[in-house]
């Protein structure tokens, strides 16, 4: 595949359309625009990242991780792999065209119909036919499917012989990826999965169905311009009607090659750059003049999401991906989540929660026994940085990823012009004590240690981390309740209270909008909240794009040059 993104070299002063990071809302909003005629730019601050040239080996993460806390900044800003130390909460997000659907492991659920019950969210959004219609959308193009073979993946048999300790058993989760062979709706043709397990790491095979190889590739073929290294500062009226769009160029590239900030205008502006990406940029932007909602930063819900580790398991597990080209033969490990626990309560939907059991990506394999060590429990991790993880202690690690409910009471605020996250009653939530109680038991069911966090202890503290993080700019009714309405358009704070007037073409569209925790792996809803908000937006300015797939004379290979 040929590069989508081009030179910010090439960036027109205006545009109809200017759309600030390219995860689940970006994509979908530049390719519905784009389909719909207009002229539309995309601006991420990551690189571009084709199938083939993902991390592999333990080498190649050096350069993809950044790492930033309040005394902290390590990596490069454009590394893959975003990690925020928080006082009270970490949180990791991706970092590249595509956003988090790279390094995600692309389980796709839908909430239990009782989050949208939630007086939380304004009516209209349970209230009009468009939620259904936008989750339709969103299954055709990112094609949640099931391994057939799940079940007898071993680490799926390990997952249901523990489940025992809760009296469930696992059901095949829904993924997105191409377990067969397919030219996808952008006209991609993408190879069947290799269940190799290296989805969270970025898929090599091109098998999983990224934003990079759905929505961005479709907007592109319909016209959109996109543009990588260009990190998105604040957003103003333009005087000359629309939207004044500042950015940072990560390229070294500008006026004489400083990363001085560079600007572009819209009429139409679409921050989609994630939970912390849009509201650190709204946060900056009122601290310049924009008036908004007082809501801004507020309800920030890890999604109840946690990561655990069960050590010493009686079985194998076979957690550790392989990746591709194999660096081991013979390994039935499965695409990152092949099954999970759901248990669900009737009675109080906080108490409902999923567990999913999840895969490390292999270029993590030779540094496993050594993150592990630090614990001081854990001998035998020794033993394995000699003979390697795929045989001895490690071939039983459990990894779990769960996810549920937590009180979305953090808050995010601007530190030295940066995004923070404060929470400081985080580590009480509930939610942990519950899901560390149902871990623990899977963990002890099979035999093995409960490992909360192997990096506990370290820098990492005891804080609980997230890869879920959602809301500060949530929905509401009114400015007083929200940052946008249910169209995910900004509220104007400069009118009166209670008033729901909104800043013409100003939009936020990514995992920011939640106004509460969802439950469930939130991608499915940000893409369908997402495609719901472009058929809102079409038919306010009098807009028509078709959503289907196009069948196109040559289908594009994912691979990057030379390696197809
Ligand atoms: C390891 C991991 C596993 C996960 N597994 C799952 C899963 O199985 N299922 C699931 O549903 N979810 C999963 N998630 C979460 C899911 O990937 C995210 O919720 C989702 O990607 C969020 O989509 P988004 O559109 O809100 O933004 P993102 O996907 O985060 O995209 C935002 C984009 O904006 C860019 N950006 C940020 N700031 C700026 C700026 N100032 N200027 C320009 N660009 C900017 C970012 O680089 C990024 O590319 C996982 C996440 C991680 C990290
Ligand atoms: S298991 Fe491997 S081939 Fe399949 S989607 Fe995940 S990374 Fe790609």
């Amino acid at each position: 595949m040929s590069r989508l993104a081009r030179s910010l070299d090439r960036l027109e002063p205006r545009y109809d359309v200017v759309v600030v990071g390219s995860g689940y809302g970006g994509g979908v909003a530049a390719s519905r625009l784009a389909r719909a005629g207009k002229r539309v730019a995309v601006l991420e601050r990551g690189r571009e990242f084709l199938t083939g040239e993902f991390p592999s080996r333990f080498p190649d993460l050096r350069g993809e991780m950044q790492l930033a806390g309040r005394r902290l900044r390590l990596g490069s800003p454009t590394g893959l792999y975003d990690v925020r130390f928080g006082e009270d909460m970490h949180v990791l997000i991706g970092c590249g065209l595509g956003g988090g659907s790279l390094i995600n492991a692309g389980v796709a659920l839908r909430p239990d119909p009782r989050v949208f019950a939630d007086p939380v969210w304004p009516a209209e959004v349970a209230g009009d036919e468009l939620l259904d219609e936008g989750y339709a959308r969103a299954a055709r193009w990112v094609r949640p499917a099931r391994d057939e073979a799940a079940a007898e993946r071993t680490k799926y048999r390990a997952l249901a012989s523990a489940g025992a300790a809760l009296g469930k058993s696992p059901v095949q989760a829904p993924v997105v990826v191409s377990f067969a062979a397919t030219i996808n709706p952008a006209g991609v043709a993408q190879p069947a999965c290799t269940r190799c397990g290296d989805c969270c790491g970025g898929c090599n095979v091109g098998a999983k169905n990224t934003v990079a190889l759905t929505y961005l590739p479709d907007a592109v073929r319909h016209g959109a311009q996109i543009f990588t290294h260009a990190k998105v500062r604040h957003v103003a009226k333009a005087p000359d009607g629309g939207w004044r769009v500042e950015f940072e160029r990560l390229d070294g590239g500008g006026a004489g090659g400083t990363a001085k900030p560079a600007t572009v205008t819209a009429d139409i502006v679409v921050l989609a750059a994630g939970t912390l990406g849009s509201t650190e940029i709204l946060l900056r932007s009122r601290e310049r003049g924009l008036a908004l909602s007082d809501r801004l930063g507020k309800s920030f819900s890890a999604n109840g999401d946690i990561i655990a580790f069960g050590y010493g398991a009686k079985l194998p597990v076979n957690a550790i991906g392989v990746g591709d080209p194999p660096k081991v033969e013979g390994l039935d490990v499965g695409a990152c989540v092949s099954g999970q626990i759901e248990i669900v309560d009737d009675d109080d939907l906080a108490n409902s929660l999923t567990i999913q059991e999840g895969v490390l990506p292999s270029s993590l394999a030779p540094i496993l026994p050594a993150l592990f060590v630090p614990n001081g429990r854990l001998l035998g991790a020794l033993k394995s940085l000699i003979a390697g993880v795929y045989k001895g202690p490690f071939a039983s690690l459990q990894t779990f990823f769960a996810v549920s409910h937590d009180t979305a009471s953090g808050r995010l605020v601007l530190e030295d012009d940066r995004i923070a996250l404060t929470w400081p009653g985080a580590k009480d939530e509930p939610v942990y004590r519950r899901l560390d109680a149902a871990l623990e038991a899977l963990v002890r069911q099979a035999g093995g240690t409960y490992v909360k966090n192997p990096l506990a202890g370290t820098m990492m503290g005891q804080q609980p981390a997230t890869a879920h993080p959602l809301g500060g700019c949530g929905m509401g009714r009114e400015r007083g309740e929200g940052v946008v309405n249910h169209k995910c358009q900004v509220f104007d704070g400069a009118a009166g209270a209670g008033a729901a007037q909104v800043h013409d073409g100003l939009y936020v569209i990514d995992g920011a909008i939640m106004p509460r925790s969802l439950g469930v792996n939130p991608l499915l809803t940000i893409t369908a909240l997402a495609e719901r908000a472009m058929l809102h937006l079409a038919r306010d300015r009098g807009l028509a794009f078709d959503a289907g797939p196009r069948t196109y004379a040559t289908p594009i290979s994912p691979m990057a040059p030379g390696l197809a």
